[in-house]
């Protein structure tokens, strides 16, 4: 076989290579990315402590309701507990009931706002767990999938290079540092098909000599404007 002929197996095999290598590098980006996991645990831990905040609200708007009928009960017990009391005193205390009981509805309005923005709260924490938890199963099934892929890929990329190294031996040591410096130079593809008389990477037209030249086995032909290996 001529040295071009193994230089387009040789690019054939590393073109699939280097694909088998792209592919790990983003499955091993994608194994270690946890923001996704992250954000939801960070808005699951911000929702409970707005649950905390809530029910200590709650809790305090209720105390004050119930502090607040407390001094009504004494206020009653004083104006009707049986004690003597002077027309004046029996006045303020009927104002003060009338007082009491004006505040002790604006704080019934404020326990139940308490109460409506504490439900809000246990549903909106309900539910950020609720997504944490899916989040993380839909990580670890990706995760699943992406060991699995990363097993085979790994297990080609070692058959390849299993390959290469049979390929690579009859291939003169001046024509494979040729080819390994046009890959590094040339985005990985050192060597391209001709193709309706014309260099299929860049696209360039060759001369019929050219052309010709390229189908010879015996001769290595570059491509006038890429500098690529042809072969037809
Ligand atoms: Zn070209």
């Amino acid at each position: 076989m001529s040295q071009v002929r193994h230089l387009v197996q040789l690019q054939l095999l590393d073109t699939q290579l280097d694909q088998a290598k792209k592919r790990l590098a983003e499955i091993e980006v994608a194994l270690n990315d946890h923001s996704a996991v992250r954000q939801a645990a960070v808005r699951s831990e911000k929702a409970a402590k707005a649950l905390l905040e809530a029910r200590l609200a709650l809790k305090r708007a209720e105390q004050n309701v119930e502090v607040q009928q407390e001094k009504i009960d004494r206020n009653q017990k004083a104006l009707y507990g049986g004690t003597k009391k002077s027309p004046k005193e029996l006045e303020d205390l009927q104002m003060e009931a009338g007082a009491l009981r004006r505040y002790l509805s604006v704080l019934e309005d404020r326990q139940l706002d308490a109460m409506l923005a504490f439900e809000e709260a246990e549903a909106a924490s309900t539910t950020a767990d609720q997504r944490l938890s899916e989040v993380k199963e839909k990580v670890a099934a990706e995760n699943v999938d992406l060991g699995a892929e990363q097993r085979a890929l790994l297990a080609q990329a070692a058959d390849l290079e299993a390959r290469r190294e049979k390929i690579v031996s009859p291939i003169a040591p001046d024509m494979l540092a040729k080819y390994g410096q046009l890959r590094r130079t040339r985005m990985g593809v050192a060597v391209s098909e001709v193709k309706d008389g014309g260099c299929s990477v860049c696209g360039a037209n060759l001369s019929a000599a050219q052309a010709q030249a390229a189908r010879s086995p015996s001769k290595i032909v570059y491509c006038e404007v890429c500098g690529r290996i042809l072969y037809a």
